[in-house]
């Protein structure tokens, strides 16, 4: 569905680039990898690995884990040097040059590339070459298996397309261009795989790791759940097919986007048990980051912000719209959830009270906004640190709730004859349909003309202010009351009431700081602004001992404190680095900043809104 460009389409006729990629040694997790141009640039032939991989804003610098490198013409050796420290050139050459190279990849996370005995899995930035002047050049890969016959059962996953190459099989497959190129990761190994079909379109389920996931149940989910999406956009989806490529282990959680496929990583536990009613809150999760990624096919794959059309791969690329890329594609995760019914309103509400709790404790929400988070993405929410507390905002979090706000407001001006939906489809057709990059106000511009009304004062407030958000507002246009309380414990993530009296919730007390374990006592991770902690001079990486002269830890921290009241003063003891130090800390009250969503319009208008907004319950 995306246009291309004329100039693209008259270099389809050009002969491809040729890559090969080896897993050479997945004991060593070596992939031996090689591009090759059959007309090179006869000054000296230029290639570059990206520093970065779309999706996911921040320097990575790929070209670290290159281990070798040489170049070839025909069969003779071809000199190579480095212009800079992801950029090489070969020396002038009329014949092909090949150029190859070992990648060391040990990276097992949803953006790199790793190999070892049990799998592999890469994304194309950290292993394609970019011949320069050449990257509208279509790509053939040829994806080779391990040597030895522990590999004889491994199988290919990707959405690239084959070449006359089995259906997940070892072989050649093909991209159009590099940018395609490097939109389709791969996984090989023994994997799980489940196939089903949403509106016509083949969709592949594949599970890396060990597991004991009921895939008929996952495959019914995801159907309901794609089909929802699609028809959101409208018929025909964008691709032609998609693949959801799961990586299960003990602890994890994370997800990449691409065009036609997703690199995920959950704990196996997150995955639907066989026997599962109810879906469980971890399987929720699952689900909603399914339906985060699966939505970004739409909103960033091909909706894209201007400054991200095309990506310049050398260098950060800013935007001030990750609030709106994120952020929108946040809100509808889970709204998508309850919409299609995989989840009870109940549900939803919960979540959204969670969210609504995790802003409200983010106090970096009071410094920065989510158009500045925005633009810092590459220095500051990828790259956190003990004050990020006290500094960030989360784009996606804040942007999700900016979404919520804009969606109800957009009900409200227009009597429920449009909503955010209209957005997201204006923006389909003009934007994601064409291929036109969104200006840096184009969203702004098009919820306006949508709602048939300015907006400038929401949007002013909402994305280049520190003011709270109208969320208690625009909630009750919907029958939503926001009830907010004190914390019950530390793991207290809000989203529904407490049966705890308000006297005792009241009375809680906190150290004003975030903990984790230590072999010694509590690690202070972080160490918020205004609380008791950072009053008394405590530190993030303190490591407490001792609180009113008994040993405490991270297991018993909460019942140390609860002896106490606000205002009271207690001895604490502790290391910094190898010193032991002693501080008397004056406890606090434990902060409203706790939130659950409750039903207080029971009449048939506030009820009717909120089917019109969440469905049928
Ligand atoms: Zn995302």
């Amino acid at each position: 569905m995306l246009a291309i460009s004329s100039t693209a389409s008259s270099m389809r006729s050009l002969p491809p680039v040729h890559y090969r990629i080896f897993p050479k040694s997945p004991q060593a997790h070596l992939f031996e990898i090689t591009c090759a141009v059959t007309d090179p640039d006869p000054e000296g032939q230029r290639f570059a690995l990206p520093t970065w991989i779309p999706g996911s804003y921040l320097i990575r610098e790929f070209a670290r884990h290159v281990v070798s490198i040489h170049a070839q013409s025909g069969r003779k050796a071809l000199p190579i040097a480095k212009l800079d420290k992801h950029t090489w050139i070969t020396a002038p050459t009329e014949g092909p040059v090949s150029v190859s190279m070992g990648v060391y990849a040990f990276d097992l996370s949803v953006r790199g590339a790793h190999l070892d005995t049990s799998h592999g899995f890469f994304n194309g930035p950290s292993v394609f070459l970019r011949p320069m002047g050449k990257e509208q050049r279509a790509c053939e890969v040829d994806i080779l298996r391990p040597t030895g016959a522990r590999y004889r059962n491994w199988r290919v996953a990707t959405a690239m397309r084959r070449a006359g190459t089995p259906a997940y099989g070892f072989g050649t497959y093909r991209a159009a261009d590099y940018d395609e190129l490097i939109d389709h990761p791969v996984e090989m190994g023994e994997f799980t795989l489940a196939t089903f079909k949403a509106c016509g379109v083949p969709h592949d389920i594949v599970v890396t790791g060990q597991h004991n996931a009921d895939m008929d149940r996952l495959c019914r989910d995801l159907k309901t759940l794609c089909e929802w999406q699609i028809r959101l956009f409208g018929e025909p989806a964008p691709m032609d097919r998609y693949v959801f490529l799961a990586t299960a282990m003990g602890e994890g959680y994370g997800g990449l986007e691409h065009r036609a496929s997703t690199a995920l990583l959950c704990s196996r536990d997150d995955l639907p048990q066989p026997g599962m009613k109810e879906p469980t809150e971890s399987y929720r999760t699952f689900l909603g980051l399914c339906s985060h990624e699966y939505f970004h096919t739409w909103n960033v794959k091909r909706i894209k912000p201007a400054a991200f059309a095309p990506y310049d791969l050398e260098r950060e690329n800013y935007t001030t719209l990750l609030w709106a890329f994120e952020g929108i594609t946040s809100y509808y995760d889970d709204l998508a959830l309850v919409r299609c019914g995989l989840i009870s309103q109940q549900d939803y509400l919960e979540i959204l009270g969670k969210s609504v709790t995790n802003l409200l404790r983010s106090l970096g929400r009071m410094k920065q906004t989510v158009v500045e988070a925005s633009w810092d993405a590459w220095i500051k929410y990828y790259r956190q640190d003990e004050n990020s507390p006290n500094a960030l905002v989360s784009y996606y979090l804040k942007g999700s709730l900016i979404a919520l706000c804009l969606d109800l407001l957009i009900r409200n001006r227009t009597r429920g004859r449009k909503s955010l939906d209209d957005v997201m489809l204006a923006l389909w057709q003009r934007h994601g349909q064409t291929g036109v990059g969104v200006p840096e106000n184009g969203v702004e511009q098009l919820a306006e003309e949508i709602a048939g009304t300015r907006l400038r004062g929401f949007f002013d407030r909402a994305l280049r202010s520190t003011d709270e958000l109208p969320l208690k507002q625009w909630l009750a246009t919907v029958g939503l009351e926001m009830q907010l309380r004190p914390a019950e414990s530390a793991s207290d993530k809000g989203g529904k009431p407490s049966k705890k009296p308000p006297r005792e919730l009241a009375a809680r007390v906190t150290l004003g700081a975030r903990t984790g374990e230590d072999t010694a006592g509590v690690r202070l991770t972080h160490v918020l602004d205004g609380g008791a902690a950072q009053a008394a001079g405590l530190s993030a990486a303190d490591v407490l001992i001792a609180i009113g002269g008994l040993r405490t830890n991270a297991r018993n921290l909460d019942k140390r404190l609860a002896q106490y009241k606000p205002g009271e003063r207690v001895a604490v003891h502790g290391f910094r680095r190898d010193e032991l130090f002693e501080r008397s800390v004056v406890l606090q009250g434990a902060p409203t900043d706790t939130c659950s969503l409750a039903v207080s319009g029971t009449d048939a208008t506030s009820r009717r809104r909120r089917e019109h907004w969440l469905g049928k319950e």
